[in-house]
């Protein structure tokens, strides 16, 4: 059997989540935690802690049976998300605010008031999406600027975070000693972070409440220290129910929680189809449907493999369409009932896709729009 929960994640020591890794180091610093990444760690974890043992491992890298979303940060205004393509931020009134603060000495509790500069159409356009309807997507603020920028795919709300860069002397591991001209630089995020996660995975891997794993780069050197706290049991019968009222008539309309839709090396469009009984058959479950996707709203973006434990190697990276994208699709299914819990099992496990020899995990967790731009979880 499987088992869903939401987790809670505090760095506990700086993290290197590096974008990219360049011949002086690891550079940019991702805002989020990608999903191989807490995969990996997760799975470390448990290892070191004996919980698994060195053939399960092998196993989890060519047949995934935990799964993990990307973990967003959490803000003292709850939990951050993507945004779809459908909020955008006027420059020109961002410009305005900031002016006005810096003559404004009162402030009347500035800090609660809706963001005046964000123009958000989310629920509108998901609703038009369900009518079939045209979408007409605006050119101007609610002051008549034509100066709007997407937020796609960035977090909302925005999350405050400390990141530096740290310049150090390269060491010769063998001799311990500085190595002459030899600078080494890395972006660090700092503590206090927090970050909100799902995790699917069997019942037997007995995860503690509270437990330790190390993300990112520079673990040796004391980098990446996280600690897991489970929060909440999520019950798929549950989720079931809820997305029951999301389908009218065949029509969904997804929100992407992670990069979604296999574009594989290059890019190329979305596939037509999501066959949600395979899915479930991973999960032992029988669901008799199918997802035919009819649109995907969202920017194409290239998405970084990840290192893989099992060969050491990195995973190639490939195209897929930002996490936030909006999906339109059609459920074909049996029955209402297989249609919502095709849904469900989608949201938290997502598909597994292969490349070049190499599983990906955490791609196309869908899920209905309207639930996720309410609340994430
Ligand atoms: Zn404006």
């Amino acid at each position: 059997m499987v088992r869903i929960v939401e987790v809670k994640l505090t760095l506990k020591s700086p993290a290197i989540l590096a974008e990219r890794r360049s011949a002086s180091g690891f550079l940019g610093a991702f805002d989020y935690i990608p999903a191989s990444t807490l995969r990996g760690a997760i799975l470390t974890s448990l290892y070191v802690e004996g919980k698994v043992d060195e053939d399960t491992l092998s196993k989890e890298d060519m047949k995934p049976s935990l799964i993990a979303s990307p973990a967003y940060p959490l803000s003292p205004k709850g939990k951050s998300r993507p945004a779809s393509p459908f909020i955008w931020k006027c420059k020109k009134c961002e410009l305005n605010r900031v002016l006005e603060k810096s003559e404004e000495c009162d402030s009347e509790g500035g800090e609660d008031k809706k963001d005046g500069a964000i123009l958000d159409q989310e629920e509108k356009f998901i609703k038009v999406i369900y009518e079939n309807a045209l979408l007409e997507i605006p050119s101007e603020c609610r002051e008549g600027h034509r100066a709007l920028k997407p937020l796609h795919p960035e977090l909302i709300p925005e999350p405050k975070r400390v990141v530096t860069r740290q310049i150090s002397v390269g060491i010769n591991k063998s001799r311990a000693t500085a190595v002459k001209e030899m600078l080494y630089s890395y972006d660090v995020i700092f503590p206090p972070q927090t970050f909100w996660a799902t995790l699917l995975l069997p019942e037997k891997y007995e995860l503690n409440n509270r437990f330790e794993v190390m993300v990112g780069r520079g673990l040796s050197r004391g980098f990446g220290l996280t600690e897991i706290e489970l929060q909440r049991e999520i019950s798929l019968e549950e989720k079931a129910e809820e997305y029951s009222n999301h389908i009218k008539g065949k029509t969904v309309v997804l929100f992407a929680m992670s990069p979604t839709l296999q574009g594989g090396f290059n890019p190329q469009p979305y596939p037509r189809t999501v066959n949600l009984s395979k899915i479930g058959e991973q999960l032992g479950l029988s669901i008799d449907g199918a997802l035919q996707i009819e649109r995907v709203y969202g920017k194409t973006v290239r998405v970084r493999g990840g290192w893989s434990l099992l060969t050491n190697t990195n995973r190639p990276d490939y195209y897929a369409k930002a996490q936030g994208s909006i999906i339109a699709a059609k459920v074909e299914a049996q029955s209402q009932k297989d249609a919502a819990k095709g849904l469900a099992v989608l949201a938290y496990h997502g598909t597994i896709e292969e490349l070049n020899g190499f599983t990906i995990t955490g791609v196309n967790m869908l899920r209905p729009a309207l639930e996720v731009i309410k609340d994430a979880s």
